[in-house]
């Protein structure tokens, strides 16, 4: 299974610099396709320029989060219907971020996935432990938890992409030694496979500082299906070296 590489790029870029991040990209991954699957996910304004962007390129694009109806009086929110409208193959749902910003549940991120595959989008969905958590020896009880309660029904492992992301990890330029990232996600795996029937063939990335120092290492660890990088995605160079070093 080839490894996926996916950009959040979060709340970043503007039409000019998305426009260049993205097509700077595609000419990398023209040139060396066989790398990994890449998917982008820039900020829902943006898709469409990044879509034309990565035209004739192999790379996918994503959404940062959807709404769990299909279309209503939902302020602010964008349906997983429209994603799919727009030419997007995933969407990010259940990100820490929207965890923590947001008050998201697991229970609500399980809705937002199982819209995502009802739109035929591929949901990838976060979990991850904070820093206490992990301190206190919660990390399989807090993880397990957010497997069972915000795995979409009826997934498949074409369909769901699991991302492991510690919390503490995320933007810090810290990362869990290689032995703990392998042994979450052998958790993860057998939970989800416990929970959903999903582990044989699910694609589980890891999230959380990965950078092109340090991608080889951790893209080698077994189990490690690819990553979910952050702020290493916004540049063209930093990016690719992360594709690059996929074993
Ligand atoms: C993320 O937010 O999904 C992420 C992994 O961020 P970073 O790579 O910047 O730690």
């Amino acid at each position: 299974m080839a490894k996926l590489i996916a950009g959040n790029w979060k709340m970043n870029g503007l039409m000019a610099s998305s426009h260049a991040l993205a097509s700077g990209l595609a000419e990398k991954v023209k040139a060396k396709p066989d790398r990994a699957d890449v998917a982008i996910c820039p900020q829902g304004p943006l898709i469409k320029d990044a879509l034309a962007a990565v035209s004739g390129s192999p790379i996918s694009v994503g959404g940062q989060d959807c709404h769990a109806s299909e279309s209503g009086a939902h302020t602010g929110d964008t349906s997983a219907a429209l994603l799919a409208d727009l030419g997007c193959s995933c969407v990010i749902v259940g990100h820490s971020e929207r965890r923590a910003d947001h008050g998201e549940t697991s229970e609500q991120v399980k809705s937002k996935a199982e819209a995502a595959l009802k739109a035929g989008l591929v949901a990838i969905v976060c979990v991850g432990e904070t820093e206490a958590e992990r301190d206190a020896g919660q990390t399989e009880t807090v993880v397990g938890q957010q497997i069972d309660g915000s795995l979409p029904e009826g997934g498949t492992p074409q369909t769901v992409v699991i991302a492991y992301e510690p919390v503490w990890a995320i933007g810090t330029g810290r990362t869990p030694s290689l032995e703990e990232i392998g042994a979450v996600h052998a958790f993860v795996r057998s939970r989800a496979q416990e929970s959903q029937g999903l582990g044989d063939g699910l694609r589980i990335l890891y999230g959380g500082s990965v950078k092109p120092g340090n991608a080889a290492d951790i893209l080698a660890i077994p189990g490690v299906d690819g990553a979910l990088v952050g702020g290493a995605s916004l540049t063209v160079g930093d990016f690719w070296g992360i594709i690059e070093n996929c074993p």
